[in-house]
């Protein structure tokens, strides 16, 4: 067979003249329409005078009370939860849902439009590393403490069914919330992992924190972050950990290392790995050097704790995030694992960071159904409204399957971590939260991108508009399966394979 030589004259040659006489004549008609404006504005008739832009104006979508009009999640609550819990948490989550389409959801849009910036120096070059914030996520913080996102299932007001509590109420929220959403999954990890730990009795540092991480009062309410990643690895911080801990005579210890990827930069304290320095200057390498700290951000005197901002990352999402690199010079920390044993004890946080990467996907996937709901009541083409077109519906009906699947998934690890809060799981269902917990995470985090991407599309053209709202909740739900360590999806599939 002879090949043509293909050049694009060859391949296109109608098109390229085509191309050139479409072009020519864009041209004369450019003078044309230059032609008619200024003989029509000579005539006073403008041609495009306001009273010709047109009169028809889409309605945006309108997104309603969060509970009340959330049927599945409402269904669900009843099914699960004795009756007299759920008699009195009802009216709390009527007034939240009313919330998060509200006030919340203002504040949330705030944090997207003014995202954080690093003020490296001041005026008189003094480093300060003042990560600036807008009033919307600083009373996203207050909202937190209010509405007990944390404190709930600390609380144990309702036993084992506080958790499901406090995942219904994160669920409403967290679409809402302008990614604050962030940082309590990591305060929450950091609360458990201090309840759980043999330090808690011994430091009372530690008991202090978890007071202030539980708090339902925003002047005492604290966040904490989790200083995992470094620049060798994030899912694998075992080999990635180089930061060192030089033990110091008060027994606390000097952090010295880099941080790669650190969101909540604001935060309070955080939790963070590292090795331990040996008297002969030695580490030791592998899982079994690392052990878990945990320090404040800062010291007393209201300066940071021996860390330097480096810089804030420029992200494809999560912009109202504030995620930085930092530098660690001599951080004081206190050892919260024991020596060589902070893999493990990271397990406990990352099986509630998990869970609320799971709550946060099922969050934004019912956020854009419901959206796509409203709208295909409000739009019509050809002649119709989308909710008449069947070919559109059986496309919601498709993601809406998704978004119902993911919410009882992420709602049954909320149920058996309830249990587990309480002592009051069974070896079968503490064997259940470890293997679901993370399996859920991983595809409830790639459902959230498919569903997000596919309830963009129901908007047609302003799904891709900024000010609509809409694209930030399909660029932020991209982060979700790469957040809280991603090398679980190639340890999971030969068992996902297996079941
Ligand atoms: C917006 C944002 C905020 C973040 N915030 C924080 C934070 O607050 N704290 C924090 O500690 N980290 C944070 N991270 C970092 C995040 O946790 C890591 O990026 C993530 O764990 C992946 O690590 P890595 O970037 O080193 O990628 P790598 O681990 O280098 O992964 C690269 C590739 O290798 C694959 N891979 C990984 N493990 C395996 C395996 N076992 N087998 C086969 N393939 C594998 C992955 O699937 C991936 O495709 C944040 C990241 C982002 C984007």
């Amino acid at each position: 067979m002879i090949r043509a030589k293909i050049t694009p004259k060859k391949f296109f040659p109608n098109n390229l003249i085509a191309w050139k006489s479409t072009l020519r004549s864009a041209e004369k008609s450019l003078d044309l329409d230059n032609r008619d404006m200024l003989d029509s504005s000579v005539a006073g008739d403008t041609k495009f005078a306001a009273s010709k832009r047109g009169s028809f104006f889409q309605e945006a979508p309108r997104l309603g009370n969060q509970f009340s009009g959330d049927l599945f999640l409402q269904s669900y609550l009843k099914r699960v939860l004795p009756y007299e819990v759920l008699q009195e948490i009802f009216p709390d989550l009527q007034h939240f849902g009313h919330r998060v389409a509200t006030d919340i959801y203002s504040m949330g849009r705030e944090c997207e439009l003014q995202p954080p910036k690093l003020e490296q120096f001041d005026a008189w070059g003094k480093r300060v590393d003042n990560i600036q914030t807008c009033q919307g996520w600083r009373q996203l913080h207050d909202v937190s403490a209010e509405e007990g996102l944390i404190s709930i299932p600390y609380e144990r007001k309702y036993g084992q069914w506080s958790r499901i509590y406090q995942a219904a109420k994160l669920f409403m929220f967290s679409p809402s919330s302008g990614l604050y959403s962030c940082p309590l999954a990591m305060t929450d990890g950091a609360a458990k992992s201090i309840e759980l730990s043999n330090m808690t009795e011994k430091l009372s540092v530690l008991k202090d924190a978890y007071s202030h991480l539980t708090s339902r009062d925003p002047k005492k309410f604290w966040t904490s972050g989790q200083w995992m990643t470094e620049r060798k690895g994030g899912s694998d911080v075992a080999n990635g950990t180089e930061t060192i801990a030089v033990p110091q005579d008060d027994d606390t210890y000097r952090l010295y290392g880099y941080k790669w990827f650190s969101s909540a930069t604001d935060a309070d304290m955080t939790l963070t790995l590292g090795r331990v320095q040996n008297p002969d200057g030695s580490t030791v390498p592998g899982t079994k050097g690392i052990t878990m700290f945990y320090m404040q951000t800062h010291n007393e005197d209201g300066k940071l704790n021996n860390i330097e901002v480096q810089r804030l990352k420029n992200k494809l999402g999560t912009r109202q995030l504030p995620t930085a690199e930092l530098l660690l010079h001599g951080s004081q920390a206190y050892k919260m694992s024991d020596e060589g044993r902070g893999v493990p004890c990271i397990s406990d946080m990352l099986t509630i960071t998990r869970f609320h990467n799971s709550i946060v996907a099922a969050g934004v996937m019912r956020r854009i159904m419901s959206l796509a709901q409203d709208y295909c009541l409000r739009r019509s083409v050809f002649g119709k409204l989308l909710v008449e077109h069947p070919l559109h519906m059986q496309t919601l009906a498709k993601i809406e399957v998704e978004t119902r699947a993911a919410f009882l998934l992420s709602m049954e690890v909320a149920r058996l971590l309830g249990k587990q809060d309480c002592n009051e799981a069974s070896d079968v269902e503490t064997q259940l939260l470890r293997l679901l917990t993370p399996i859920t995470k991983l595809y409830t985090a790639k459902q959230a991108m498919q569903v997000t991407s596919e309830g963009l599309e129901s908007f047609g053209g302003q799904g891709y508009i900024e000010d609509t709202g809409l694209p930030g909740l399909m660029r932020d739900a991209q982060v979700l399966w790469l957040f809280v360590s991603i090398s679980l999806k190639k340890k999971m599939i030969p068992i996902l394979l297996t079941c």
